[in-house]
């Protein structure tokens, strides 16, 4: 079974998945993590604005997921490096918008994506999931919230793990991802047909998988 989450920037999307990876015992693959990680391999060589030299090192770039197994969480791993904190900061944030609107990019993370089906049942989350990666996916969810309220627990987020940013610039950073991200001539974010419509404005994360899950086993073929 294929569950595919797709929706705006810090909308909660991958919370969801991760909680609906643990209660069903499917395998949780971040998308954006992939993008975020390609996105550092760019800064690292110099060539965000430079396509035809990220062009040239694209194929050097390998990306892999492991477990922690301390804390259970999934990381992402660049070339054998951990990268899953560094991927995670404002100044990737940043840029990862015009990385990932790149043709090639998107070809690279799509082909590697679909391989992913093999391991069997799987949510994934991202933008174009249910889209363009997995259009015949067994459950489709666009997952929302107000610029506001997101740009509020993503600056908590980064709050919490000691990052001294301020929100209005984190407000700005959601509001231009959004505005690229779904204008973009390359799989824009648009919510698929057949997709569900979550918005999580005014639902806790405890509610927000709740409803989900009870959606998924309600429709189960
Ligand atoms: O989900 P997350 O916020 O980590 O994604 C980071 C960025 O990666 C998004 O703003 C978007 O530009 C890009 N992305 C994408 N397609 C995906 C997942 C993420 O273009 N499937």
């Amino acid at each position: 079974m294929i569950i595919a989450i797709d929706g705006h920037s810090s909308c909660g999307k991958s919370t969801i998945a991760k909680g609906i990876a643990q209660s069903l015992n499917f395998v949780y693959i971040d998308t954006g993590a992939m993008y975020r990680a390609v996105t550092l391999y760019a800064m690292r060589h110099d060539c965000v604005s430079n396509q035809e030299k990220l062009a040239k090192i694209i194929n050097d770039i390998h990306i892999h997921f492991e477990i922690n197994p301390h804390t259970k969480a999934q990381q992402t791993f660049l070339n054998g490096e951990n990268v899953e904190d560094k991927i995670r900061a404002l100044e990737v944030a940043n840029l990862v918008s015009e990385v990932s609107k790149i043709a090639f990019v998107r070809k690279k993370m799509v082909a590697l994506q679909q391989s992913y089906a093999v391991h069997g049942n799987i949510v994934m989350d991202g933008r174009d999931i249910g889209t363009v990666v997995f259009p015949n996916a067994d459950f489709k969810f666009f997952v929302t919230a107000s610029a506001q309220v997101r740009a509020q627990r993503r600056y908590d987020e980064l709050q919490a793990k000691g990052e001294h940013v301020n929100f209005d610039e984190v407000l700005q950073n959601i509001e231009q991802r959004d505005f690229i991200d779904s204008t973009r001539s390359e799989s824009p974010l648009r919510q698929a047909e057949d997709a569900v419509l979550v918005d999580t404005s005014n639902m806790t994360r405890e509610e927000q998988l709740t409803w989900i899950l009870h959606y998924i086993a309600q429709h189960k073929k």
